[in-house]
């Protein structure tokens, strides 16, 4: 085994975290190298340097304090405005040029759909004055006889056009 690999070993050969497989060949190696005996030496007086220092006390109420806080910061977060602004100030001249550019898209769609689907008055009252015969090309049915299937479908089509006002 070579010193690299043995050395890349030792942390876990130290605390004894090692396959058995490897910790003997590791054992094999320290047994034959001095330089990996003194790796292992170093690893040793530094662990029992770590054991021997007590661990800080926390104070009482610091996880509640710190809880606190970064509520508190949360809190003065100020919305999605904000965050818009920071994102427009912080982007690129082709990411400002994007985004004004879906936005003139989105209102332009906005405007047509709200123009062809409202209702003006001025359709309506053109859909109430035409006449259905005209509207539908149906004039040859104006000579239908009364109760036959055409001027069923003629009283229809009228019935239909006064309803939909
Ligand atoms: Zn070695």
């Amino acid at each position: 085994m070579h010193c690299d690999n043995v050395q890349q070993q030792l942390n876990r050969f130290a605390v004894g975290d090692l396959p058995v497989a490897d910790r003997h060949a590791v054992q094999a190696h320290l047994a034959e190298c001095a330089a990996c005996r003194a790796k292992l030496a170093e690893l040793d007086a530094v662990a029992g340097v770590v054991a021997s220092t007590p661990t800080p006390s926390i104070p009482s109420g610091f996880a509640s304090r710190v809880m606190a806080a970064a509520r508190k910061r949360q809190e003065a977060q100020p919305v999605a405005v904000w965050n818009l602004l920071r994102w427009w100030r912080l982007a690129s001249a082709p990411m400002h040029a994007a985004a004004a550019a879906v936005l003139i898209v989105g209102l332009s769609v906005g405007v047509v759909l709200g123009w062809t689907s409202a209702p003006s008055a001025a359709r309506a009252e053109t859909v109430a004055e035409v006449d259905p015969v005209d509207v539908y090309q149906i004039d040859y049915l104006g000579e239908a006889p009364s109760g036959s299937l055409a001027d069923s479908y003629l009283t229809l089509v009228s019935a239909t056009n006064e309803g939909g006002r």
